[in-house]
């Protein structure tokens, strides 16, 4: 029995060390708030998490690109046209059977009732028209320039304007109410004007802008099409792939050190988070709803749904898989970052679950940057959500006008934390509801983006398996087709 303790204990150390983790960060967090830290002893306390993100940050573009540009180039145009199109059909297929999961769930547990608008914090979120949304994400595509876009993305900026209302200013009177405060014997005590000429019309010019953060989406679209002219050259292109090999191996052989030092960065990551949180006992009953609506809806598509395809397709059983990828799910409610957990993501599926790697190396990247379930999901229920506390009859055809922006909105967001909340304009926008209204949402938002995240590497994952499944006979030959100039093993 010992014996065996000792041997689960040894093969799977590292899962059980990032498990206890989670634990001890969230114990820590809860009993350092206790102590109300300053501000700056916080930002100390939280440094071994960020030298966390900033390790995963740094693996992502080589990774994405090494792993692309050799996975494509390694598959001719047969399969890689028929693996991309299967991929891209099954990550839009769930993205909008989660949408439908989550229109559901808010239609069930109806978490906005007819309630009052919760008193929350201001946004600080840039909030921009959905048209220039789409336009963004359609220029993010075709990033300008190569080097820019590995640090930053192409964001339309909203830029208020004051324009003095034509009706006012023609008007030569001003509109002016007089009221007063009586006594019980009705005569007036004081009196008060209240001035209600129309206030200056406040309009949003939208301008060019550029926000932080890696322009993924570009970065794939590049690296992708590269992959595919590079094996259509065939001999001309080996000295490129083989370079990339070599790269896409170096950069696992440094995950394989890095996951080490996860479970340390986990603790401070998690613990850190929870020292800055507002007060949990300050959140609405309505808010509350809300946050159980989006959880109960992430788990009924991340434990029920896409295992059940897997099942369905594979006939192989999906626990076994899941288990394989759960460093990475923890990865994901760590960082709340899809992107940022691809290294993990790579490195469970190739040596737990055994994937193919070419497969690997075009499913996944192209997954964390389009594929988004938890993000679909979460934005269709917030949505429908802020009409339920506006009082707002969605009708059937803004429920479907919510289920394919949601699902757009979700392609458009990076695996960033609260990128979701950024695209959710464009859900809100299409049916009329106020933008402003994310604002009731933000108090819960860094919790559920964490929930989410780990769903969308989740399906990111699950995907990997099926695909590897469904073209099995493609791949039936070991490791790389194009031969290696350099040797990765
Ligand atoms: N944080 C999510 C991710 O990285 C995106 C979001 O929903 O905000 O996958």
């Amino acid at each position: 029995m010992l014996a065996r303790v000792k041997d689960v204990c040894k093969r799977n150390g590292l899962l059980i060390l990032s498990v206890l983790s989670v634990i001890v960060g969230c114990l820590l967090g809860f009993f350092l708030r206790t102590r109300r830290l300053s501000q700056q002893e916080i930002s100390y306390f939280q440094f071994p998490g960020e030298l966390l993100m900033r390790m995963l940050k740094m693996l992502i573009l080589p990774l994405v690109v090494s792993s692309l540009m050799s996975g494509l180039a390694a598959l001719d145009a047969k399969t890689s046209s028929r693996l991309g199109i299967i991929t891209v059909t099954y990550y839009l297929w769930t993205t909008f059977v989660a949408v439908i999961v989550g229109i559901i769930m808010v239609s069930i547990i109806h978490p906005g009732g007819a309630a009052q608008k919760e008193n929350t914090e201001e946004s600080g979120k840039p909030i921009m028209s959905s048209a220039d949304a789409l336009l963004d994400l359609i220029r993010n595509m075709f990033p300008a320039n190569l080097v820019e876009a590995t640090f930053k993305q192409y964001r339309t900026k909203s830029i208020p304007i004051i324009k003095s209302n034509k009706a006012a200013s023609e008007s030569t009177t001003r509109r002016i109410i007089i009221y007063g405060v009586q006594d019980e014997n009705g005569s007036n005590v004081q009196n008060f004007a209240l001035d209600i000429t129309p206030p200056p019309e406040v309009m949003f010019k939208s301008e060019p802008g550029t926000s932080d953060g890696m322009n993924v989406l570009g970065i794939v679209i590049f690296s992708a099409t590269m992959g595919i002219m590079l094996g259509r050259m065939g001999n001309s292109g080996v000295p490129l792939v083989s370079f990339c090999q070599c790269l896409n191996e170096s950069v696992m052989k440094i995950v394989a050190v890095s996951v080490w030092y996860f479970p340390f960065g986990i603790v401070f990551l998690i613990a850190g988070k929870i020292l800055e949180m507002d007060d949990p006992t300050a959140i609405g009953k309505k808010l509350g709803f809300y946050a159980i609506t989006v959880v109960c809806g992430l788990v009924v598509h991340g434990l029920f749904i896409l295992p059940m395809m897997y099942f369905f397709i594979t006939k192989k059983n999906p626990i076994v898989f899941i288990r394989g990828i759960l460093q990475a799910l923890l990865i994901a409610l760590a960082t709340s970052s899809s992107s940022a957990t691809l290294p993990i993501t790579f490195k469970c599926l190739l040596e737990n679950n055994h994937v193919d790697r070419r497969i690997a190396r075009f499913v996944l990247p192209v997954g964390a940057t389009i594929n988004m379930d938890g993000t679909a999901l979460y934005e269709a229920v917030a949505a429908i959500f802020i009409a339920q506390v506006n009082n707002y009859e969605l009708d059937f055809g803004q429920i479907i006008t919510i289920s394919i922006t949601a699902t757009a909105a979700s392609i458009g967001a990076a695996g960033i934390p609260q990128a979701g909340l950024v695209t959710m304009v464009i859900v809100l926008t299409s049916v009329g509801l106020p933008t402003d209204d994310i604002t009731l949402i933000i108090a819960v938002d860094w919790a559920l983006d964490r929930f989410r995240t780990m769903i969308n590497v989740l399906g990111d994952a699950l995907a990997a398996g099926i695909m590897a499944h469904v073209c099995r006979k493609e791949f039936t030959k070991d490791g790389d087709e194009v031969p290696l100039i350099c040797e990765t093993k």
